[in-house]
């Protein structure tokens, strides 16, 4: 289908980018990469009167360092941060993920502060962002605002970024030397996940000193599986205790059913999924 008529803007700076939305209000949209954008916009459940693409405003791009976080800009695209040595060194887990999301075509339009944004639950690099401690620097009118990964996922396809507002970059705190692991659950190749397990791990002597897990799709956002994050610290990274470890990953979460399915279906492939990406992490 072909979506309904809109004007359209590219600023080049993230201040004109503002204003433009200022001025529109709830009548603008922004784009990014446009992967999740224009289907939206072509099978018309969006119909903005103005979209502000932000793909000129080169400051929203590029991948740097600062003291012990990495930045990323929120138009870094997929393939920009898996081409990324700072990415791969200090976000291994990030990489990992970021290799499964769909094909190379998505990849090199997608954008890491896009997908962020768009917040879909079977989305794949909320829960990496999510286990490393993220966090998102979002700007508005008023000025720069910090969010904290625990805050920035909201609910389903929502986040902590406000009308008027603009995701500008990630802060990720480094995690030098950790493994890491993305478990992929789907039927077939390039489908969203059914369930996800993103795991890093620090492995010390032969084991694990500390570990960070994050879930895809076992709620209408990403989740942190805490009490496997716990039980996983002074596990020896061998198959039975980090299985023993893994085997609450399903507690706390809120799985869909569909056509992929049943909750229950989800909730019994967290633990599996979940030992999985932990041995491989741990290089186990
Ligand atoms: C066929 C197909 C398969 C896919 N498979 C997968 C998959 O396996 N795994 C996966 O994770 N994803 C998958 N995706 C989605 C893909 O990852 C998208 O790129 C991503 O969801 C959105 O990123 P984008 O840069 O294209 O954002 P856009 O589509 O341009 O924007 C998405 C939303 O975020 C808003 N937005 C974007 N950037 C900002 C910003 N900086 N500040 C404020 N708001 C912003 C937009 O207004 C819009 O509402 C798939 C997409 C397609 C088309």
């Amino acid at each position: 289908m072909i979506p309904a008529a809109f004007d359209y803007l590219a600023p080049t700076s993230v201040a004109d980018a503002l204003a433009a939305l200022a001025e529109a209000g709830d009548d603008a949209k922004v784009l990014a990469g446009g992967q999740s954008l224009l289907p939206v916009l072509r099978m018309r459940l969006n119909a903005p009167e103005l979209v502000i693409d932000l793909g000129r405003i080169d400051e929203l791009r590029g991948i740097t360092e600062d003291g012990d976080h990495i930045v990323i800009g929120a138009m870094t695209t997929y393939a920009d941060a898996l081409a990324s040595d700072l990415v791969r060194d200090h976000a291994a887990i990030l990489r990992e993920a970021i290799k499964e999301v769909a094909d190379p075509q998505i990849r090199h339009r997608g954008t890491v502060g896009g997908a962020l944004v768009h917040a879909d639950p079977a989305g794949d690099v909320g829960a990496p962002a999510l286990a490393l401690d993220a966090e998102f620097v979002v700007t508005g009118s008023g000025g720069e605002r910090t969010v904290s990964a625990g805050d920035f996922f909201k609910d389903l396809f929502e986040t902590a970024v406000g009308e008027g507002e603009l995701l500008t970059a990630i802060r990720i705190p480094k995690h030098t030397g950790w493994g890491a692991h993305y478990e992929k659950f789907v039927r077939v190749s390039h489908q969203w996940s059914i369930v996800a397990v993103a795991a890093t791990v620090r492995v010390e002597g032969g084991s694990i000193a500390e570990a960070r897990i994050g879930l895809t799709n076992m709620g209408s956002t990403p989740l942190r599986a805490s009490a496997v994050e716990t039980a996983l610290v002074g596990a020896a990274a061998r198959d039975d205790s980090v299985g023993a470890a893994c085997a609450a990953a399903a507690e706390g979460t809120n799985p869909p059913s569909d056509l992929n399915g049943s909750a229950d279906y989800r909730r019994a492939l967290a633990p599996i999924l979940t030992r999985r990406a932990v041995l491989a992490a741990a290089g186990g």
